[in-house]
Formats: structure tokens, C-alpha cells, sequence
């Protein structure tokens, strides 16, 4: 192999991770850093306007488009689990939601035993990543690359969801990702004027002017190449033709919490019996790698409005669309600018809980699932979500050829508390849409309907109906314990030269979004790697 093909660190993905760490790694220009994407170039124009993300669902040229396999407890429906497949990843084709969880998720990830994790450790990186509307104070940073911001505008459905939740005893709350979660408000969103902040757009883009920085698309990643137990190179496909790639340093796997346990299994990394079966050599018996998913498992409630002021009275009424295209286009503001939800309340379904359990997310249109066309009433949904899901899934190759996608087994809704707090969710948030603000605006809940009144009725409901907030994470678990992937430094347990930063290390699900968070765990894995290339 010639020097042309070798660099210091080759890192797998441009998604949420992969993104920062190619920024950070390429800093000093010390380093020669190649990254690889499996999709293309961000140049589809709907990655780049909020809502454009409905569009991006169900797109094969930006998203993987995985499904879960069928599972009884969900119907034995096939679920949708998107995922992005272009510079940017997930975080260009996601709800742009800004929640980075609770202090307890990371406390507890330090309990876990996982130095440098607790909230007070990682609170330093969020603020480093951020550049906050509001301006700095003690939970947030201003001048990062990612641009955190409220919603354009205000919107009437908002003040009554957070009326009426004010009228059910739920306080409000301006920011959850401050002093505490509890509480309704409006959403911050992950924008900059108007426009998408993807982390392709905040931190790869700046740092693709670097000569230390190469970035090839359309360059899907089949094996990490090991020397004895150290990782040595990539091998990869690129426009259909086999390459290889030296790491002098590091491999690092950014693919995200499906595609880096699949890479791993197909490198020797996994269940060596599993990896047996499909005849590849194995260079670590690690049951673990694709074990431990867990995702957010949610609810949903549709209403038909008694006002036209929904996203889908613009969508069904062509001179109303052309309306806000213009607000768009010439003042960056309204429906065009949001993401996936414009309003939230975190909430304890027993008031001793010691933290929110539950998260209901207010969304200003409605469809029959997500990606679909929306409906010609006037509607509105509450995703209502599980934050501290006990399920547990996995990921597990089902073939040796890399390009065969692996079987998503999420397994939702498998423990009695993750089906009664779920269920408390969903009654709570009826209440907030019965309680004097909210009444006002509702004509009729249009899913499940009033009929479905019971315990068993909605739990049914909740098989047949429930979705999910595609925050698949936990697959390569951090920890120290025997059976866990990669330790506090994110390096792969019992070999040498290979890490995994991106959503798959998280121990346990965090009680927010996950974009946030993923980007946290890069800025603070390329401090690390830096740290430990000084140390060399
Ligand atoms: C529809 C949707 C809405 C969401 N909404 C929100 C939200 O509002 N707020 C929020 O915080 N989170 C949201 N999320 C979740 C969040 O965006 C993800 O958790 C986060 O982006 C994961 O980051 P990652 O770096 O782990 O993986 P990704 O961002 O998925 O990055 C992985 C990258 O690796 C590439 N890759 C994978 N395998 C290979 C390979 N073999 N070779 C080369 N490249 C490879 C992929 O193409 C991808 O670019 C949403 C997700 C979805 C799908």
C-alpha cells in the first residue's frame, strides 16, 4: 500500500459523530484524517430546509431505510427506522430537536462505572459544541459551530398546550436543557437563519477546507483490516470497486447504533459463534456487540382542530402554500422553519418519581404515519414517549455480505413498566388536552377516538400504532465490566488501534433526544484521542 493510502486516523461515517470528530481530529493540522461516507453529498435542498425532513423519510438516496424485524409484541409489524446515508447522517435527515436529557442519564452512566461521564464531566462538551440564541450562562456556550434557537414564531396551539398542562399542575418550562426538565414550553431546534444546522453543515463543511482533511462519499466501509489484534486499515467499496486504506493511528466508528455493530460483527468483533455461521474469522468473542438497543417507544394522539391553523391546512390550500413559502423565503419564518415538534412537556407519571418519565412532544400537523400524506382536516398530534425504556433489542448480521443489511430486533414494549408508564403517558396528556386552554381548539380526537377508552383498548392500541422517535442507541455499550464493547475512552475492549464515538456506546438511553448527545460524545472521544496521541 502506498503512503497516498495511509493516514493517521480513518474514520467511518460522516453522521452526527463522524462529522465533529473530523473537525476536532483535523484542528491542529497535526493529523492526517481520512473520512469515509457510505452516502453522498448533502445536496438534496430538502436536507437543508427544516421541514423538509418529511420529505427524507422514505428518500433511498439520503436514508438507509431499515425496518425492524416483525416482533408480536408490536404487531408483528415491520417499523420503519430510517437513518441518514449522506454527509451529516442522521442529523441531516432528523426532527432538529434540541434535548440533551437529564443529569441523572449521565450520572447513572457514571455509576455504571464509566469515569468522565457524569453530567458534570460531559456538560463542558455540550457547551463547547453550542452556539445559543439566548447567549451563555452555566448550561449553555455561545460560538460553538452547532446553532441551537427557538421557533420563529409563536404559535396559538402552543400557548394552549402550555396553558392547559399549567391547568393540569405541570409547570412551564422555558428550557429543559437548563437547571431542570420538568415542565412545557416551546422547542429549541438545531437552525441557523432559517436553515438546517446538520453537523455536515456546522462542523464538516469549515474543516473541508483543511489539507490534513480528505472525505470521500459514496464509500462504504466492509471491513476493519486487524494486524494481530490491532486495527490496521479499512477496506471499502467505492462506486463498486474494492479499495483499502492504512490507519497509522486509529480506525474510528462513527457509522451509528446499526451500521457500527454490523461493521464490527463483519470485521471478527461479536458473537463468535454467530460470526461462525457465516464463515467469518474471529478475532474477539464479544456477545455484546449489537446486544443492548433500546429506542424511544411512543404513543401517539391525533386531533382534528377547531381552528384552520395546522400545517395542514397550508398543505391542502395552494394559495396558503405559496403564502409561506414566501414568509419563508423572504423572512425565514413560519411552518417551513420547523422540525418535528414545535412544543414539549417533560412529566412524572406518579408525582414521587424523582424525574420526568415521560416526554410529550406537541406536533402542528397531523398523518396517518410518519412520512405519509398528511390529512385533509385540520389536525394535530402528541407523541407521547417513554424516556427510560427497560427493552432491550439487538442488531445481528444475517449475512457475511456487508451490503445485506442487518435484522433490527427493537424488541418495544417487552417489560410490564415500560407498558404501564407508557400507558400513564397517554392518559396524562389526555387530561392536559381536556383541561380548559386546550379544550377550545380540539373538534374531536380523531386516534385512537374516544371509544378506545380502557386500559387493554389502548395497550392494543399501542401494539398496533405505536412508533418510535428513531433513537436507536446502546449497541457498542460502554463500560468495564467483562461483556461491555468499548471502555470510558471509547476504545474497543481487547484489541488495539479501533474506537467506536457515536450512539451506539451509550450505556443506557439518555431521557431526551439523541443528536445532542451523540454530538457530546464526539467532542469529548476527539479530545480523548487527542489526548492519548500527545501521550504516544
Ligand atoms: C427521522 C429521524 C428524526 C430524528 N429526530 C431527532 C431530533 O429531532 N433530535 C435529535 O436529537 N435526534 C433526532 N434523531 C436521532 C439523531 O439524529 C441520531 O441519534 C443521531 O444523528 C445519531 O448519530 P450517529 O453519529 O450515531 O449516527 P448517524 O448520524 O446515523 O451517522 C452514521 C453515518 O455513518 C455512515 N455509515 C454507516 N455505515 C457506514 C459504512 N459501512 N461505511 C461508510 N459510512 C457508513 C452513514 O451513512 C451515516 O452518515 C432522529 C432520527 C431520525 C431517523
Amino acid at each position: 500500500m502506498q503512503d497516498a493510502d495511509s493516514f493517521d486516523y480513518v474514520i467511518i461515517g460522516a453522521g452526527s459523530a463522524g462529522c465533529v470528530l473530523a473537525n476536532r481530529l483535523t484542528e491542529s493540522g497535526r493529523y492526517r484524517v481520512l473520512l469515509l461516507e457510505a452516502g453522498r453529498e448533502d445536496l438534496n435542498p430538502w436536507i437543508h430546509i427544516p421541514l423538509g425532513y418529511g420529505k427524507l423519510f422514505t428518500n433511498p438516496k439520503v436514508n438507509w431505510l431499515y425496518t425492524s424485524e416483525q416482533e408480536a409484541a408490536t404487531g408483528n409489524r415491520r417499523i420503519a427506522q430510517p437513518r441518514g446515508k449522506v454527509l451529516g447522517g442522521t442529523s441531516s435527515i432528523n426532527g432538529l430537536v434540541y434535548v440533551r436529557g437529564q443529569r441523572e442519564d449521565y450520572d447513572h452512566w457514571r455509576e455504571l462505572g464509566n469515569a468522565g461521564w457524569g453530567y458534570d464531566d460531559v456538560l463542558p462538551y455540550f457547551r463547547k459544541s453550542e452556539d445559543q440564541q439566548h447567549g451563555a450562562d452555566e448550561y449553555h456556550g455561545v460560538g460553538g459551530p452547532l446553532t441551537v434557537c427557538d421557533p420563529s414564531e409563536p404559535h396559538p396551539l402552543c400557548e394552549a398546550y402550555i396553558a392547559a398542562a399549567e391547568q393540569c399542575g405541570y409547570p412551564r418550562n422555558p428550557d429543559p436543557n437548563g437547571a431542570r426538565q420538568d415542565g412545557f414550553g416551546y422547542v429549541q431546534m438545531t437552525l441557523r437563519n432559517g436553515w438546517r444546522s446538520s453537523t455536515a453543515t456546522a462542523f464538516l463543511r469549515p474543516a473541508r477546507r483543511r489539507k490534513n482533511l480528505s472525505v470521500i462519499t459514496r464509500a462504504h466501509a466492509t471491513r476493519v483490516v486487524f494486524s494481530g489484534n490491532s486495527a490496521a486499515g479499512v477496506e471499502y467499496l467505492h462506486r463498486g470497486q474494492q479499495r483499502s486504506v492504512n490507519a497509522r493511528c486509529e480506525v474510528i466508528l462513527a457509522g451509528g447504533a446499526f451500521n457500527s455493530p454490523q461493521l464490527l460483527q463483519l470485521s471478527g468483533l461479536g458473537p463468535a459463534a454467530k460470526l461462525r455461521d457465516f464463515g467469518i474469522g474471529v478475532i474477539a468473542d464479544m456477545p455484546d456487540v449489537g446486544a443492548n438497543l433500546q429506542d424511544h417507544f411512543s404513543g401517539r394522539l391525533v386531533y382534528q382542530s377547531t381552528e384552520a391553523f395546522t400545517l395542514n391546512d397550508v398543505v391542502n390550500n395552494f394559495g396558503r402554500g405559496v403564502v409561506e413559502a414566501l414568509r419563508y423565503l423572504f423572512l425565514r419564518k413560519g411552518f417551513l422553519t420547523m422540525g418535528s415538534l414545535y412544543a414539549q412537556g417533560f412529566l412524572r407519571t406518579d408525582p414521587t418519581l424523582p424525574r420526568p418519565d415521560i416526554k410529550a412532544g406537541l406536533v402542528l400537523f397531523s398523518a396517518d404515519k410518519a412520512g405519509a400524506d398528511l390529512h385533509r382536516f385540520s389536525g394535530f398530534s402528541l407523541i407521547v414517549i417513554l424516556l427510560q425504556p427497560e427493552s432491550r433489542g439487538t442488531v445481528l448480521i444475517q449475512s457475511a455480505d456487508p451490503l445485506h443489511a442487518p435484522a433490527i430486533r427493537p424488541n418495544y414494549l417487552a417489560t410490564p413498566k415500560d407498558r404501564e408508564v407508557l400507558l400513564a403517558g397517554l392518559k396524562a396528556v389526555r387530561r392536559i388536552m381536556d383541561a380548559p386552554a386546550m379544550r377550545r381548539y380540539i373538534a374531536r380526537e380523531h386516534e385512537p377516538g374516544t371509544s378506545c377508552a380502557n386500559d387493554a383498548d389502548l395497550l392494543d392500541y399501542l401494539r398496533r400504532r405505536g412508533g418510535i422517535s428513531f433513537h436507536p442507541v446502546g449497541t457498542c455499550r460502554m463500560g468495564n465490566d467483562a461483556a461491555a464493547v468499548v471502555d470510558e475512552r471509547l476504545r474497543v475492549h481487547g484489541v488495539q488501534g479501533l474506537r467506536v464515538v457515536d450512539a451506539s456506546i451509550m450505556p443506557t438511553l439518555v431521557s431526551g433526544n439523541t443528536n445532542a448527545p451523540t454530538i457530546m460524545i464526539a467532542e469529548k472521544g476527539a479530545d480523548m484521542i487527542l489526548q492519548d496521541a500527545a501521550g504516544r
